[in-house]
């Protein structure tokens, strides 16, 4: 058994949340770069321009990315060997605490019906899985509201299947238009129940935009998929182009036989998001 304590969870977790929403991650970076040589449009190479040096202002200042700092949505492996020195949902917490008050970021968590903000962007939301070995792997995500208002969950009949799943995504993405902040990166999850679907969705916003689906007929749905969202024209924040958006990623699970649970979680430009393991 592994000890892991309660204060370097802490650490950890106010460190990610910094380091998150002042850094966009690498791959994302390089994409936006690359999709922005591949646009025609001034229009959609101007955003392009003023969306990456957004990034390396973020960087150089210590700045946030985007004034809206997010919830704080964490996925996290505990090692079944692993053994957590205090308790682990308030040592997160704390960190998410110290992290939006040390790093200037916005605190945006409220009661859903006062409005009142809890004032130091807690209670994070925190999923667990329990896996093999002694390690707790942590993945953090600053999750802002314009993007996560545009995300829906639906419980399509099993005969609509891949074209359903298509129809849904795509009027989903043409309803949101610019208000996820567009090129976004979408994350479906398909299968399981209601709820798993999307939480499914949702971690598969952590995975690499240049990681390829291992499974080849999933590879070759996300790439579908991903051309015939690209394909509406929204472009970058909504004002035309040929890239609406950055990435499209799927996370699969066996369903009921009389189900077929689609979620789908927009993530915008600014996907901050980091992992670590202790
Ligand atoms: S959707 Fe994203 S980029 Fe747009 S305001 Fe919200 S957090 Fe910021």
């Amino acid at each position: 058994m592994r000890t892991v304590s309660a204060k370097d969870i802490t650490n950890a977790v106010r460190d990610m949340c910094i380091r998150a929403n002042r850094n966009q991650p690498d791959d994302v970076k390089r994409r936006m770069a690359d999709c922005a040589a591949g646009e025609d449009s001034a229009t959609a190479k101007e955003v392009f321009k003023q969306l990456l040096e957004n990034i390396d202002l973020a960087a150089e200042t210590g700045l946030a990315l985007c004034q809206d700092c997010g919830l704080a949505v964490f996925f996290v492996e505990v090692g079944q060997d692993a053994r957590v020195e205090g308790d682990l949902n308030e040592a997160i917490n704390e960190g998410v605490r110290r992290g939006y008050q040390e790093g200037f970021l916005r605190k945006s968590a409220c009661d859903p019906f006062t409005r009142k903000n809890t004032g130091d962007n807690t209670p994070a939301v925190v999923h667990y899985d329990i896996v093999p070995g002694d390690k707790l792997r942590i993945g953090f995500m600053a999750k802002g509201g314009g993007a996560e208002n545009m995300s829906r969950v639906t419980m399509l009949a099993p005969a609509e299947g891949w074209e359903g799943v298509k129809k849904f995504v795509l009027t989903r993405v043409a309803e949101s238009r610019s208000n996820p902040c567009p090129p976004i990166i979408i994350g479906i999850g398909i299968g399981g129940t209601f709820e798993h679907s999307a939480k499914l969705a949702k971690k598969a916003l952590l995975r690499k935009l240049d990681d390829v689906h291992p499974d080849p007929d999933l590879a070759a749905k996300e790439a579908e998929l991903l051309g015939l969202v690209n394909a509406l024209g929204i472009g970058p924040m909504g004002l035309g182009g040929k890239t609406t958006a950055l990435g499209l990623k799927m996370l699969v699970s066996p369903c009921h036989i009389a189900s077929l649970p689609l979620a789908v979680n927009i993530q915008c430009h600014s996907s901050r998001h980091e992992e670590v393991e202790l």
